[in-house]
């Protein structure tokens, strides 16, 4: 489930924290937002992934551009950025 775009969401200190990522409301929402189907597709993708080193600095680098691009846009709609 890591490493899907859709999959990124900030969460609150205490969901995040002493919740622990509060999965099953954390699952609703992903639901709610898009989809059921989507969110089992999700769930069944086992498929493990092998990055080389310089594909993981890429990719830090790729989601931190895109944070800094979206706290810069009043709208902040994640499927605008894809
Ligand atoms: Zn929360």
């Amino acid at each position: 489930m890591r490493f899907n775009f859709k999959n990124i969401s900030l969460q609150c200190f205490s969901c995040n924290g002493p919740l622990s990522s509060n999965a099953i409301n954390y699952r609703l929402g992903l639901v709610a937002r898009y989809g059921e189907q989507f969110v089992n597709g999700l769930e069944s993708d086992k498929e493990p992934r092998q990055f080389t080193l310089e594909e993981v600095i890429l990719i830090g680098k790729y989601y931190k551009d895109l944070c800094r691009r979206m706290m810069a846009d009043d709208s902040r709609e994640l499927e605008s950025y894809q």
